[in-house]
């Protein structure tokens, strides 16, 4: 990430940080690297993540570990470990961070992404779902992140599911000839992902498909209905998608994703569910919990250009002089960031004229020239004016014309 990207990134982080914080999430931060039977259970062993796409290695120990591909699994191992259960319920964390997935790497795709992720742990209130839902369509808005489709759909209950699973199994067996190799050989393993195949006999055999949504509980359905019912009252557009799968295994009742036409074919920008079953499968209590995370790239790349504001430069230390001046330079730039201002010194043994330049480059308000007089020529370069003052009053001065003693 180059210094310019990282510019382009500082907006997006603060947005995030702003909406998040003041809806009462703070900031947690995981270890990169986690033991790697924390994913295999708390990702999901048949999912793609843990099937192919993670970083693991044995460090000196002899312990297997892998660079976290997701966030969620560690928060969930942190909410166990630090006994975060006996905190006011429900817990609200969000994080950024880089992740790691080996992946084909394209455009929008990459083997190290950033996300930003928001997770509200212990509670089972459909208020939380359409809260975190709400929280990210804010920041997508905020961000300005263009052509933005929200899609939600509920997975139901492990109970639910399991039943329905068999179901949509029997089904693909009986259609089994038409089927891409890749979704007959997961039939045992993730039936579900056969709706996000392209392939078109296996497209022809889901149009027939049972549909998780039908089979919802009574319980299920009511929590579904109310968290729509709460999208409604602050006026969210979404399409509800029964065909919505989340890549991961652990998703329970509500998924959600939002993307964006803006993009490619890596068209998701953000998404994530309910997640209940998590915490009591990590060795912790029965706990309820939603969360959310959104690639940063994505968000970028779909905000389009967004021009970031040069840094500021209230002064630059020019020397027209010797080692004496050198050091005067060098001591009253110190001074001036102690001060408080953003003040570079000449360091590359340019001329006066090309060091009068690359202050006009970097639009530095003021420069100080120091010679070998003893004094400092301070130019006010909005004002197009210049003083002759002694090295003491150099930072003074530019802070009364920065408004800033
Ligand atoms: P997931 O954890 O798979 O639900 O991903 C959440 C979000 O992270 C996606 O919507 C993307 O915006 C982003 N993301 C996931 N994988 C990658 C990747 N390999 N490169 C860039 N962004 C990614």
């Amino acid at each position: 990430m180059l210094p310019e990207d990282h510019a382009a990134r500082g907006p997006v982080l603060r947005v995030a940080e702003t909406i998040l914080e003041r809806a009462g999430y703070r900031r947690i931060e995981t270890p990169v690297f986690e033991h790697t039977e924390l994913f295999a259970r708390g990702v999901g062993a048949s999912t793609d993540i843990v099937q192919k796409e993670m970083y693991t290695f044995d460090d000196g120990g002899g312990r297997s570990l892998t660079l976290r591909p997701e966030g969620t699994a560690s928060i969930c191992r942190a909410y166990v470990d630090h006994g975060m259960h006996k905190l006011p319920q429900p817990v609200k964390v969000w994080y950024h961070g880089p992740f790691f997935r080996y992946e084909r790497a394209q455009a929008g795709r990459y083997r190290q992404f950033w996300q930003i992720g928001a997770e509200a742990i212990g509670s089972d209130a459909p208020a939380l779902d359409a809260e975190v839902i709400v929280l990210l369509a804010s920041i997508l808005d905020e961000l300005e992140v263009g052509g933005l489709r929200l899609r939600i759909g509920s997975l139901g209950s492990p109970e639910t599911r399991a039943a329905y699973r068999e179901e949509l199994q029997g089904h693909l067996r009986r259609h089994e000839g038409q089927l891409s190799d890749d979704v007959r050989a997961r039939i045992d393993l993730n039936p579900l992902r056969a709706f996000d195949s392209d392939h078109p006999g296996t497209r022809e055999v889901m149009a027939t498909a049972p549909l998780l949504l039908d089979r919802l509980s009574a319980e299920d359905a009511e929590h579904f209905a109310e968290v729509r019912a709460l999208l409604d009252a602050v006026e969210l557009p979404y399409e509800v998608d029964p065909t919505l799968v989340r890549g991961l295994d652990y998703y329970a009742r509500t998924v959600f994703e939002f993307t964006s036409d803006a993009l490619g074919a890596q068209s998701g920008v953000g998404g994530g569910g309910r997640y209940d079953g998590l915490i009591a499968q990590l060795g912790g209590q029965e706990t309820p919990a939603c969360g959310w995370a959104a690639g940063v790239e994505r968000m970028l790349l779909a905000a389009g250009d967004r021009p970031a504001a040069a840094p500021i430069v209230d002064l630059y230390l020019a020397v027209d002089g010797g080692e004496a001046a050198r050091l005067r330079a060098f001591r009253i730039g110190a001074e001036a960031r102690r001060a408080g201002l953003a003040a570079q010194v000449e360091l590359a043994g340019r001329s006066l004229k090309g060091q009068l330049k690359q202050a006009s480059r970097l639009s530095a308000r003021y420069v100080a020239i120091v010679d070998d007089t003893g004094q400092v020529r301070l130019k006010d370069m909005d004002a197009a004016e210049q003083l002759e003052i002694s090295d003491v009053d150099v930072v003074a001065q530019v802070l009364r014309g920065r408004g800033l003693s």
